[in-house]
């Protein structure tokens, strides 16, 4: 999954000039394969506005690439992959695949887009039909797009089994007769049985065993090098995000706060959240004697989205917050491949010393 790491030039550009950075890069090609612009998502509900679960979210994922979005419970990083793949209307923005426009595509015309588009749940087990058998759950997709006759269908399921690690002695179990690991194999079997271009998958390891993850983690790189899968990785753990992403957005109550090559975010993080959420990673001893890096803890509750604070999303919790962060909203800046929407960003490598306001 990942490409290794590019050098990031910290030359400021402005919006406009970095359209292509959004994309991950100005000499990134082909082109992205997946644009979101300004995705907002708000859910009627109290107050007056109700419930703004996504709000204006712009992001480029390009072909072949791993991007991992990663944020606390509740910070809208899953509404957001239901509106990447049309699973909910957007309130507003728009979302484009491989060139066309979906956001607004009746169900109808949507259908052709879904056998490129496809979601991994995080919860096989709610996802799959008791009563329907392994097999069939995977036929499914199949029949209804209209692969073929009943052989064929079957032929394909078969295969699937083979691609996703299950044996085709299980095709007739039911879903209660699996593990959570095995659950979790039949729905990635559905959602490559229409051989899709992208994969987002939301939270797809975070129900199983540690023990387990691991093992459905290298299936879904030991698929994408065998397919050719684009994925869009969501998931609250950036232990388990930075493992699977080339890239990672870093998501706050709704908006992007920081997006960043994967090996550059965690060695030098510029948004305090992404800090944060980073010195609670646990840190293997390599024997070096490197600096570990100092815990941020962070106070208060994540806000609700219901009542969004004025200014910064994040001020009520940033350590680093001054008077400016409370009135004024930070715009996601480019800097070479990364964007970041801080007033203040840190400069400084994580661990090895404090942010330009010296404060974390
Ligand atoms: Fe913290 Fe201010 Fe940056 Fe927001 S803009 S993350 S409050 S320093």
């Amino acid at each position: 999954m990942r490409n290794g790491e590019r050098p990031v030039n910290t030359t400021d550009k402005t919006d406009k000039a970095c359209a292509a950075d959004v994309a991950g890069g100005a000499d990134a090609t082909p082109g992205p394969l997946l644009r979101a612009t300004g995705v907002v998502k708000h859910f009627r509900g109290r107050g007056r506005r109700g419930v703004q679960a996504v709000n204006g979210v712009s992001l480029e994922v390009r072909t072949g690439e791993t991007l991992g979005v990663v944020g606390e419970s509740g910070c809208g990083k899953s509404t957001l992959g239901r509106c990447l793949v049309r699973l909910t209307d957007l309130t507003a923005g728009t979302v484009e695949f491989d060139g066309q426009d979906i956001t607004t595509l009746s169900r109808r015309s949507l259908r052709p887009v879904r056998r490129g588009l496809q979601l991994v749940f995080q919860d096989p087990y709610a996802s799959l039909n008791p009563r329907r058998t392994a097999g069939d759950a995977v036929a499914e997709p199949l029949r209804i797009h209209g692969h073929g006759g009943a052989a064929s269908v079957g032929k394909r399921v078969a295969e699937l089994f083979d691609l996703v690690g299950l044996a085709r002695t299980h095709l007739d179990r039911y879903p209660h007769e699996f593990s959570g690991g095995q659950r979790q194999r039949i729905g990635i079997a559905r959602a490559i049985a229409l051989s899709p271009r992208l994969v987002v998958a939301d939270e797809p390891v975070s129900a199983l065993d540690v023990s387990v993850q691991a093992q459905v983690l290298n299936l879904f790189a030991d698929l994408q090098e065998e397919l050719g899968l684009t994925y869009v990785f969501i998931a609250h753990d950036l232990g388990v995000v930075r493992h699977v992403s080339d890239r990672i957005a870093v998501m706050y109550l709704g908006e992007i706060v920081e997006v960043a090559e994967a090996e550059a975010l965690y060695a030098a993080p510029a948004h305090p959240y992404t800090h944060a959420l980073l010195s609670a990673v646990p840190e293997i001893d390599d024997g070096s004697g490197a600096p570990r890096r100092e815990r941020v803890v962070l106070t208060g509750d994540v806000p609700s989205p219901i009542d969004r604070p004025t200014g910064c999303s994040f001020h009520p919790r940033c350590p680093a917050a001054q008077a400016r962060c409370r009135t004024e909203r930070p715009p996601l800046n480019h800097a070479g491949g990364r964007q970041v929407a801080c007033h203040f960003p840190l400069t400084s490598p994580i661990g090895v010393g404090a942010g330009q306001h010296g404060r974390l």
